[in-house]
C-alpha cells in the first residue's frame, strides 16, 4: 500500500522548526498589543460568496487558487479562506462589532490557496493580519506602515532586508475614468501583451499593470498613470500619508503600477518587498478597503489593513542569518533504576514547581545511557538520583553545557534546595 503522506505545498512544521515560529509568534503578539490591536479568531471555512464578493471575480485567487467544494449534505459552496481580511470584515459586521467606535483587530492562521508550491510559495501559509475598522484615512494607513517597519526592527532585520513601496488606487470614480485611459493605451498595443494581460484587458485591466512578462512591463512602463487621474481628496489623503511616513523616518518609493491582487482596495496601497526570495518577493502587503463592508452586504466601514507572510518572514530572517534561540530544559532527571523511580518523580515536580524547565527521563535505561539522553535533550544539567541521593533526600547536580564562569563541571551532592537555587539562577526562563 502507498505510504500516506502529507498534501503538496501543505508542509508539516517539525520542532526542528517549530520554536522559530513559537519564537516569532511571541514577538508579534507583543508588537500587536503593543499598538493596542486585539485578536479575532474565524473560521478557516467560509461561504465561498464571501471571498468572490469581497476579492474579486477577475483575481488570481478566485479565478484559480481557491480550495473550493460542496458541502454534500445540503449542497452550500465553502471555501477554504484564501486570506484573512473579508472574513474579519464579516465577522465584525455579523457582531456589530464597530457600532459604537472603531475596532483595531488582528489575526494570525494557516490560509490556502491553489498556487504552484515552491519556496515562499505553498498552499496553506500563515498570515498574521491587521485591520482597522471604522477608521477613515489616512492616519491608520501610516500606523500600519510604521507597525511593520517597528517589527522588522524587534525581528533585528537589517534595514536593507525589505524596502516599502506605496501608491494610491484612488477612488472607484477615479478609478473608472482611469480604466478607459488605460483599455484604449492596452488594446493600441494588445500584439505585444502577454496572453493573461489580453484576457485582463478585458476582466481586470488594473491587473496587467502588475504583470511579471517582461515584454508587457515595457508596454506598462509608458501607460497612463493612475496618479494622474486622483481626485482632490485621493491626493490629499495620499500626500498626508507620505508625510507622515517622513515624520517617522520611513524610507519609501511610489510605484505608481502597484495595484495589488485583490479588488476591495481604494485610495492608499503598499508592499513590503525583499530581493533575497526571488520572485516570492512580497513579505507583507496591505491597504484601505473603505467598500468591503457594503460589498459584501453590510453598512459602510471605512477600514484599512495589511497581512505578513510567516513563512517569507522566517526565509528573510534565514537568509540574514538572524539566529533564533531554541528553548532548551533546565535539567534531565536520570535515576538509578525502579527504586528511586519514585523519588526522581518527586524531584521533577518539585523543581517545576519552581519554575523549572524539567524532563523526567522515561523508560528504564542504564545510568550511561540515560546522561547520554540528557546530552542531547540540550539540558544545562543533568540531575542524578542513586540510592544514597534517595535515602538522604539529596539530589547529584552535574554540568553538561561548558558555561563560561563554570567553576566546576563534576558531579556534586546537594540539598534540592541548593539545587533549585543554582539552577534558577541560570534558568532559561520564557521564551
Ligand atoms: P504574491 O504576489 O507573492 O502572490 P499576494 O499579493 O498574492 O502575493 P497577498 O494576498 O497580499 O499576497 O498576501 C499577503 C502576504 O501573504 C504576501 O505578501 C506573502 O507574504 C504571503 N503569501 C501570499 N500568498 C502566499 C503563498 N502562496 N505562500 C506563502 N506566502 C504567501
Ligand atoms: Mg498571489
Amino acid at each position: 500500500m502507498n505510504k500516506i503522506q502529507a498534501i503538496r505545498g501543505m508542509n508539516d512544521i517539525l520542532p526542528e522548526d517549530s520554536y522559530k515560529w513559537e519564537w516569532i509568534e511571541y514577538r508579534i503578539q507583543q508588537w500587536l498589543l503593543s499598538f493596542g490591536y486585539e485578536n479575532i479568531r474565524t473560521p478557516v471555512l467560509e461561504s465561498t460568496d464571501l471571498f468572490v464578493k469581497s476579492i474579486g471575480v477577475a483575481t488570481d485567487i478566485v479565478e484559480k487558487e481557491m480550495y473550493t467544494f460542496t458541502d454534500a449534505l445540503n449542497g452550500d459552496s465553502l471555501t477554504l479562506r484564501p486570506e484573512g481580511t473579508a472574513s474579519a470584515v464579516r465577522a465584525a459586521l455579523e457582531h456589530n462589532m464597530t457600532y459604537s467606535s472603531p475596532r483595531r483587530l488582528y489575526y494570525f492562521g494557516p490560509m490556502f490557496r491553489h498556487e504552484r508550491p515552491q519556496k515562499g510559495r505553498y498552499r496553506q501559509f500563515h498570515q498574521v493580519g491587521v485591520e482597522a475598522l471604522g477608521f477613515s484615512g489616512p492616519v491608520v494607513d501610516a500606523e500600519h506602515v510604521l507597525m511593520a517597519s517597528e517589527l522588522w526592527k524587534l525581528l533585528e532585520l537589517p534595514s536593507e532586508a525589505c524596502r516599502l513601496e506605496v501608491n494610491s488606487l484612488g477612488s472607484s470614480e477615479d478609478r473608472v475614468k482611469y480604466r478607459e485611459a488605460l483599455v484604449a493605451y492596452l488594446k493600441d498595443n494588445e500584439n505585444l501583451l502577454d496572453a493573461d494581460s489580453c484576457r485582463r484587458l478585458h476582466t481586470n485591466p488594473l491587473r496587467v499593470l502588475d504583470s511579471k512578462n517582461p515584454d508587457t512591463q515595457k508596454i506598462v512602463a509608458s501607460a497612463p498613470k493612475l496618479l494622474n487621474f486622483l481626485s482632490a481628496e485621493s491626493v490629499a489623503n495620499f500626500d498626508r500619508f507620505k508625510s507622515l511616513l517622513q515624520r517617522a523616518n520611513i524610507d519609501f518609493k511610489v510605484n505608481p503600477n502597484l495595484v495589488r491582487g485583490l479588488d476591495y482596495y481604494n485610495d492608499v496601497v503598499y508592499e513590503w518587498k525583499t530581493d533575497y526570495l526571488g520572485a516570492q518577493g512580497t513579505i507583507c502587503a496591505g491597504g484601505r478597503y473603505d467598500g468591503l463592508a457594503e460589498q459584501i452586504g453590510g453598512k459602510s466601514v471605512p477600514a484599512c489593513g495589511f497581512a505578513l507572510g510567516i513563512e517569507r518572514v522566517l526565509a528573510v530572517l534565514e537568509h540574514c542569518k538572524i539566529s533564533i534561540p531554541r528553548q532548551t530544559p533546565d535539567a534531565y532527571v536520570v535515576f538509578a533504576d525502579l527504586k528511586t523511580q519514585d523519588y526522581a518523580w518527586d524531584v521533577s515536580t518539585e523543581l517545576r514547581q519552581n519554575n523549572l524547565c524539567v524532563v523526567l527521563h522515561g523508560g528504564a535505561g542504564s545510568l550511561k545511557s540515560q546522561m547520554k539522553k540528557a546530552d542531547n535533550s540540550g539540558a544545562k544539567f543533568a540531575i542524578i538520583l542513586g540510592e544514597s541521593e534517595a535515602e538522604n533526600k539529596t539530589v547529584s547536580l552535574k554540568r553538561l553545557r561548558d558555561e563560561k564562569n563554570a567553576v566546576d563541571n563534576q558531579q556534586q551532592e546537594h540539598s534540592l534546595s541548593e539545587v533549585i537555587k543554582i539552577m534558577r539562577e541560570e534558568a532559561s526562563g520564557t521564551v
